[in-house]
């Protein structure tokens, strides 16, 4: 029988607290009786989830919101709400018209008071389905942020002027809703913050993240325990020494250094030098030889001259990263770093970052061998087919292997051999049922 339920829609652009942002709406929108669809057609409420750390995530946004306004010709009731980091940017602009809703990002777990109203005002009624919690990744991951906001400032970013100032979640909450999310069949935990590692740092009492991530591993359930973002400023040895007191904490690290020039990093507003960041990779590497190290790397920042990009391409050389998420510096409202009048051309911009994705490929190919006849524990995140079973490792590497005769879960961890490696991508056998 086909569905009658009003349908809604979420387009989400950016980061994990995006994702995290737009499931919070999901959960209101599900209690007020609508059903999700991927069909902005069939929608009566269309949510775009914006981002406005590069100016292209801005672009993307806006032309969703110009797909949206077209069916609004059509279909005059459609509701639209632009909710996120660009909302404020977007606001003033000609998209203005026919958005009925503009909201910021969120800086709780909680939809902002104006958005039931919004419903309300529009008929609907709120009829709570149960107690889920609905912060999915997927049906086994739940993401929970631990931390809102940033005080760093770098001078390129725009977080802290659209996110607000950190706010540290208290551990009883963070614990409340992971212990939810387990009854509901959560096993893996995917801790959030624009920098985890400022964990506590607001409150009266001083606490860190090493010990709220020390606390949160002995939860019953948890499989898998995952974390993002850690800046290199805050990074210490005391959460290399509780990762490795856990089993159910993963080996992967993201670790943005965003530039390989010292000067750069200064007028980035980093807080660390390349020498400092390099003796924090080692860290990690003397106690996870394998783990998986990603980073962000800004190119074309204002002043960045010729031998300041050499330099990165040395920092990328020597520190051997799994994968780079690399950008041409943009600049964007608000910034310190938008003032500065050495802007480096565009097109320099994008030749420095060809080569840096060139550099960084060949360094990736290299990287992944070291995995070659190891043993791993392997997460499972798609059993359908029984001859091919998919899961990630602990250094987050995608693996497909053959299951010993019992199909392990979605969920699952599972110990498996990898037998050999085809285009960045492992292939093993299970050997044995996992130990957690
Ligand atoms: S640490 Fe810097 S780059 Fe990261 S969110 Fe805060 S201001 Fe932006």
């Amino acid at each position: 029988m086909l569905s009658t339920k009003p349908k809604f829609l979420i387009r989400t652009i950016g980061c994990q607290m995006n994702s995290f942002d737009s499931s919070i709406y999901l959960k209101v929108l599900t209690d007020y009786g609508f059903e999700e669809t991927s069909e902005i057609s069939e929608s009566s409420i269309v949510l775009i989830n914006t981002c406005a750390v590069r100016d292209k995530s801005v672009q993307k946004a806006a032309s969703c919101i110009g797909e949206a306004r077209h069916l609004k010709q059509e279909k005059p009731n459609l509701i639209i709400c632009v909710l996120g980091c660009a909302s404020e940017l977007l606001k003033d602009s000609s998209h203005k018209k026919k958005v009925d809703y503009f909201c910021g990002a969120l800086n709780s777990s909680q939809a902002d008071s104006s958005f039931y109203k919004l419903l309300d005002d529009k008929g609907f009624k709120y009829k709570p389905v149960s107690s889920h919690s609905l912060q999915l990744t997927s049906k086994t991951s739940h993401f929970i942020p631990i931390i809102f906001g940033c005080n760093s400032f770098c001078t390129y970013c725009i977080v802290p002027y659209v996110r607000g100032r950190e706010k540290s979640r208290p551990f009883e909450d963070i614990k409340r809703e992971i212990i939810q999310a387990v009854s509901e069949g959560a096993t893996e935990i995917i801790l959030l913050g624009q920098n985890v590692n400022c964990y506590g740092k607001d409150f009266l009492e001083k606490t860190d993240f090493p010990s709220l991530l020390d606390k949160i591993a002995i939860i019953p359930g948890i499989k898998r325990l995952d974390f993002l973002t850690s800046h290199p400023r805050e990074f210490n040895k005391n959460l290399l020494q509780v990762m490795k007191n856990h089993k159910n904490i993963v080996h992967r690290f993201h670790f943005p250094i965003q530039n390989g020039d010292n000067d750069i990093l200064k007028r980035m507003r980093r807080g660390y030098t390349v020498e400092e960041y390099l003796e924090k990779i080692s860290w990690i590497r003397d106690i996870f030889p394998i783990a998986s190290i990603t980073t962000d790397i800004i190119v074309g920042f204002p002043g960045e001259s010729e031998e300041a990009f050499q330099n990165t391409l040395e920092l990328i050389n020597t520190a051997k990263f799994d994968s780079i998420y690399g950008a041409v510096y943009s600049p964007r409202p608000l910034t310190k770093a938008s003032e500065y009048a050495d802007r480096v051309p565009l097109n320099v911009g994008k030749e420095r970052l060809n080569k840096v994705l060139e550099i960084q490929k060949n360094i990736t190919r290299s990287n992944i061998l070291r995995f070659q006849n190891t043993n791993s524990s392997v997460y499972v995140i798609e059993n359908s087919n029984p001859d091919s079973i998919t899961g990630k490792t602990w250094e987050d590497r995608l693996i497909s292997f053959k299951p010993l005769d019992e199909l392990p879960k979605i969920g699952q961890v599972v110990e498996v051999n990898v037998e050999y490696i085809e285009n960045f991508k492992l292939f093993g056998k299970q050997i044995k049922n996992g130990n957690q």
